[in-house]
């Protein structure tokens, strides 16, 4: 049977090396470095992790030059280690999880911090505070077949060349293989899956011109530069 309508794009990232890893959904992690708890305002002590997700067509493979997002005054950077999924399941075991992964990318969570403020306050979703249009900035995904599975690494993140937040993936509150069991234990992960993993201390705001250089050592490099958006014509 034919579609009534076109068939929206796949969302893909390249891989180093060759070939393209589709996307099929985008979980996050809150909260999942201490430092960046307490920054936001709660315990780190180890509180179940939580979680939230973005479209799969949020993701912009390989940064670039991107408009300033519509409707936030306060857009924030979050730097983070994203996991990308060659297979799935439910129910994984924490023994079992590393073997569905694919490769490992480098993410943006960017947030329109004010709408998820006035969505917290408000006991509201927060679908409009982090998954709007272009808010996945990704580098190209790097298989574990060539880097392993990174445990320790910094994560850094500079705005026009100052650093802003730097961690270091040892420093994760829930590891990777715990976080792709509990997460499993939710929803039905399958191949095509990315999970962001969390970011460290540091976030605060960016605007037009500004320039984002955020890493994973070890995974790779991401770079954003927002502009201006362009006034609608009335
Ligand atoms: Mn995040």
């Amino acid at each position: 049977m034919a579609y009534v309508i076109p068939q929206p794009p796949q969302a893909a990232i390249p891989v180093e090396g060759g070939g393209l890893f589709p996307v099929r959904r985008i979980w996050c992690v809150g909260r999942n470095y201490a430092d960046h708890a307490r920054e936001m305002g709660h315990d780190p002590d180890r509180e179940p992790p939580f979680f939230f997700g973005k479209p799969a067509d949020t993701v912009v493979p390989g940064g670039g030059v991107l408009a300033y997002p519509v409707m936030t005054k306060d857009l924030h950077h979050e730097i983070e280690l994203v996991v990308a999924l060659g297979s799935g399941g439910t129910d994984i075991k924490e023994a079992d999880a590393l073997s569905h992964v694919y490769g490992y990318c480098v993410g943006l969570d960017m947030t329109r911090r004010d709408l998820q403020a006035e969505a917290k306050k408000l006991a509201r979703p927060w679908e409009m505070g982090k998954a709007f249009d272009a808010s996945c900035p990704v580098s190209s995904i790097m298989p574990a077949t060539r880097i392993g599975h990174p445990s320790s690494g910094a994560v850094t993140l500079s705005v026009n060349g100052q650093v802003r937040q730097q961690g270091d993936l040892n420093q994760l509150i829930w590891s990777i293989p715990e976080t792709i069991a509990i997460l499993s234990r939710y929803v039905a992960l399958a191949a095509g899956d990315l999970i962001m993993t969390g970011t460290p201390a540091g976030v605060a705001a960016v605007g037009p011109g500004d320039v984002m250089d955020g890493s994973v050592a070890g995974v790779g490099s991401l770079t954003v530069r927002y502009v201006a958006a362009v006034a609608k014509a009335a």
